[in-house]
């Protein structure tokens, strides 16, 4: 199920950009469905959330890249973000660290040892798997604070609500976000 969904993922980003069809069209649903690893459905539910998160940072894409409240990864004052793989805390546009987000995710999810079959997953399997969805859900903690009315004005709002609930949902039961990394969005959690 996994491997089919991960295929078709890679052939639509090389095919086309990502953008609200995309969105409309993802309707997964959150348990896993009893005859599935639970392993292997975050996995197919990252493919699902990362090709919405592609889509949603397209639509802002060309605000964030120019504003001047993104030249900081941040979604909110309190939570700023740096690039993971220096050794010092720099500080980069939002924009490029968004984008490295989506281009470091898709090369985790051609890593075969990473998302191997379901009997030969790596033993800290899940704790990889998390930290790319945390990295993920900066990505769309940045849109909900810094575009979060640009989505209104293109009339994406309603749609960004309900992906982030169900990403939201989705994560809490599988354990894959820790509440500071919620910390961003609580206002939609109210
Ligand atoms: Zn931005």
């Amino acid at each position: 199920m996994f491997k089919k969904k991960q295929q078709t993922h890679f052939i639509n980003s090389q095919q086309k950009d990502p953008n609200l069809a995309t969105i409309t069209q993802a309707n997964q649903p959150i348990a896993c469905p009893p005859q599935i690893d639970a392993n292997d459905f975050i996995s197919y539910q990252l493919c699902e959330f990362v090709e919405q998160t592609e889509a949603f940072f397209n639509i802002v894409k060309a605000e964030c890249s120019s504003a001047a409240a993104c030249d900081k990864m941040q979604a909110g004052l309190r939570n700023s973000y740096y690039l993971w793989d220096t050794d010092s805390k720099q500080n980069v546009k939002a924009s490029c660290y968004c984008e490295k987000v989506l281009v470091w995710t898709t090369q985790q999810l051609q890593n075969e040892q990473l998302f191997a079959e379901t009997e030969n997953l790596p033993k800290d399997f899940l704790k990889q798997v998390r930290k790319i969805y945390q990295r993920v859900f900066r990505v769309w903690a940045h849109i909900y604070v810094n575009h979060y009315a640009n989505l209104i004005k293109q009339g994406c709002d309603v749609l960004f609500q309900q992906a982030l609930m169900q990403l939201i949902e989705f994560c809490l039961k599988y354990q894959l976000l820790e509440q500071e990394d919620l910390d961003p969005v609580k206002s939609v959690l109210k």
